[in-house]
């Protein structure tokens, strides 16, 4: 293995990339005695906060409806914060509608079993498409089996990412470095890493590098078979001051048929967006950790507006998106009303949807906390400090097996998610994209 632990704490960490992962080891790091002694480097290739990273946007879903126990458990612990000290004021307690149509129940059976488990939720079965439609107030319909758990929320991701930031820089630990990282310094004969390389020419070094570069790891690190870059969609649709004040109180619905959610819109905007297998984009680079410049791989990577301000959601995900609201609220999907924002956003996802927080195998200081699989945002106020008891070589015991590097790589054809996504299997951006112009 290539852990660095062993009773010492390192002199020096640089932690790549300042979204939930980074951030938020970040601010545990500044906090923790351990490292009172430690320099800690963040570096983004944007300014903070990154517009195109999975952790900016205006909402993210914060539920401990999980079919596996041991998230459910954490992100219950974490909600608890949400709820308290952390940032709570960008927390909103409205509930969450997990539906699905009566053939695909699996998750949600497995979801209820779990939430009805833990004491802080507030949970009800539901057994029509009829309750469905009184629960979250939809006019129309959202699958036809569920529950709501009145006890989840949503929050207002930038919002917190921002407070965040600000917590850490009042701890005034962390050095912030707005650069864009192109390699890992690697020395291959000691199979050491200790800093990166930067696109301006300069480099950073570091006795631990901390890579939490979202969808873009894959671009520094080869992580075929481990992780995968996924594009997922968002539509944004303006609504007046009426419609605000009639959903806002109401509860998240996510269909796990389709993968289709919707969160109580904010600031007179409502978000719809899919929770989905979603687009790869093939991408092929030079291997990241050779140093021969001939030697290249192909990746799944990031497109987003950064690349192209133009960019769209395709024709097809728009299609979805409109007949989803058309399904939900027929009296706003009208055609003189079209969505005015859209973006593809992206996912890190992993054969079974667990998170990635592990030393890497072979490289000497090189740690790598990524993998966030769609889900990773509910648990920004705990998962710094649970990457500080994996860097401290304390894996915690429920997330053995699932947080540690793996001990295979898995042939994409047959990663197997958690079961929580719906929508199409196998559709690649650039050819979604093409028929959009062959349209136009
Ligand atoms: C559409 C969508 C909906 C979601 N909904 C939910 C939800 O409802 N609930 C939930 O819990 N989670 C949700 N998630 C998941 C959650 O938002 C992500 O798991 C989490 O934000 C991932 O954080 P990250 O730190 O891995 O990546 P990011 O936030 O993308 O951060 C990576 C950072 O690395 C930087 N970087 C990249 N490359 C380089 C480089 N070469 N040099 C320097 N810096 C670099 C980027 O600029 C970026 O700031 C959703 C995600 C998406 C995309």
């Amino acid at each position: 293995m290539g852990a660095l632990w062993s009773s010492r704490p390192p002199s020096s960490i640089l932690i790549v990339g300042s979204g939930v992962f980074g951030l938020a080891t970040a601010y545990s790091l500044s906090k923790n005695d351990t490292f009172a002694n430690t320099s800690i480097t963040l570096v983004d290739r944007q300014p903070f906060p990154a517009p195109d990273s999975s952790s900016i946007d205006t909402s993210r879903i914060v539920r401990p409806d999980y079919a596996s126990k041991p998230y459910a458990n954490l992100a219950a612990t974490s909600q608890n914060l949400w709820r308290t000290t952390f940032a709570p004021e960008h927390y909103h307690e409205n509930g969450l509608v997990l539906s699905a149509s009566a053939s695909s129940t699996p998750y949600v059976k497995a979801s209820l079993e779990n939430v009805g488990s833990l004491e802080t939720c507030r949970v009800e079965e539901l057994n029509t498409e009829e309750d469905i439609r009184r629960v979250s107030r939809i006019e129309g319909k959202s699958g036809e089996t569920g529950y709501v758990n009145w006890s989840s929320g949503w929050v207002d991701a930038e919002g917190a990412m921002r407070w965040l930031r600000l917590e850490t820089e009042k701890l005034n630990r962390v050095t912030f470095v707005t650069a864009s990282v192109s390699k890992l310094l690697i020395k291959h004969a000691t199979n050491t890493v200790n800093g990166v390389s930067l696109q301006d020419g300069g480099k950073l070094e570091a006795e631990l590098v901390i890579l939490a570069a979202g969808a873009w790891t894959p671009s520094l690190l080869d992580l075929r078979g481990l992780c995968k870059s996924t594009g997922q969609i968002l539509v944004y649709l303006p609504i007046t001051d009426a419609e605000q004040t009639r959903l806002q109180s109401s509860p998240t619905i996510l269909n796990m048929s389709t993968g289709m959610f919707m969160i109580p819109p904010s600031r007179n905007l409502l978000k719809i967006a899919r929770h989905g297998h979603g687009y790869t984009n093939p991408t092929t680079i030079p291997h990241p950790e050779s140093s021969d410049p001939d030697e290249r791989i192909t990746v799944s990577l990031p497109y987003t507006a950064i690349n192209d301000p133009t960019q769209a959601v395709p024709e097809e995900g728009l299609q979805t998106c409109r007949s989803f609201l058309s399904d939900i609220h027929p009296s706003l999907s009208v055609p003189s009303r079209p969505f005015t924002k859209s973006r593809i956003c992206w996912y890190t996802d992993t054969p079974t949807g667990d998170f990635l927080i592990s030393y890497h195998p072979t490289y000497k200081g090189l740690f790598v906390a990524t993998g966030g699989s769609g889900h990773a945002f509910k648990f920004l106020p705990v998962i710094g400090d649970k990457v500080l008891e994996c860097v401290m070589g304390r894996t915690p015991e429920e997330f053995k097996g699932k947080w540690e590097w793996p001990k295979e790589r898995v042939l994409e054809e047959r990663w197997e998610g958690d079961g929580s996504r719906g929508g199409p299997v196998g559709m690649v951006l650039a050819e979604e994209m093409a028929r959009r112009r062959s349209r136009m």
